[in-house]
């Protein structure tokens, strides 16, 4: 991911928090990232194939022409790959990151995409029981009375970092749990 203002950094594997701490450090709310065919082939080609149709990948090309399209010095993406191939080497980076499950070349072939942070999970709402039973705010949590949630209305299920791809099963879960206790409840 490339930030808009200096420093340029890359923390892909970071934790929602950190990305959108990185963002929000800049003044600007688009970002940029840019993938190389590797990449594309890891992540997925039909899920990027979706992407591309929506118009939210783009289909780039040399380094040359990825630093035209996002108004960035080629120089600077360079040592970017570089700066990025050392750390991949060494098994850090200055992020932290220790997971490197791809190789970035210069002469790669790119794609790339404008991001901005949105809504996409709530961490926080309604808590609930293992039954799915909604507690009342406040020191004693009692159940209330009849009222089952599941899905995203409620928080807590995945702790302050909630785990990617894991909503919909949570939803199942305890939309199951939920739907069986409410259909018993005497209350
Ligand atoms: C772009 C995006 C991508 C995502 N990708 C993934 C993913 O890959 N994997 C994953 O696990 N999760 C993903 N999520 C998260 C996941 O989609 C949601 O957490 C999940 O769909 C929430 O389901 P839900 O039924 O709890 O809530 P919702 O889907 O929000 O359903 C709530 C429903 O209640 C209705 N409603 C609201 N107010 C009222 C009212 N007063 N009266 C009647 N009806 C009302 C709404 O219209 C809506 O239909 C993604 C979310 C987004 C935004």
């Amino acid at each position: 991911m490339l930030c808009y203002t200096s420093p340029l950094f890359i923390c892909a594997l970071g934790t929602w928090l950190s990305a959108r701490g990185c963002i929000k450090l800049s003044q600007f709310s688009m970002q940029r990232v840019f993938l190389s065919l590797q990449v594309i082939q890891r992540f997925g080609v039909a899920a990027v194939g979706f992407y591309r149709f929506k118009g939210l990948i783009e289909d780039v090309g040399s380094l040359d022409q990825v630093a035209t399209r996002l108004g960035v010095d080629v120089e600077v993406l360079r040592q970017l790959i570089h700066s990025y191939q050392e750390a991949a080497d060494a098994g850090e980076d200055q992020f932290g990151k220790v997971v490197f499950p791809t190789a970035f070349s210069e002469q790669d072939h790119f794609y790339v995409a404008f991001i901005t942070p949105s809504l996409h999970y709530c961490m926080g709402g309604l808590e609930i029981t293992s039954s799915g039973q909604v507690l009342k705010a406040g020191q004693t949590k009692k159940p209330v009375p009849g009222l089952y949630a599941a899905g995203e209305v409620t928080g807590g299920v995945h702790g302050a970092n909630r785990l990617g791809g894991n909503s919909l099963l949570e939803c199942v879960v305890y939309g199951r749990i939920a739907g069986h206790h409410a259909a018993h409840s005497t209350q």
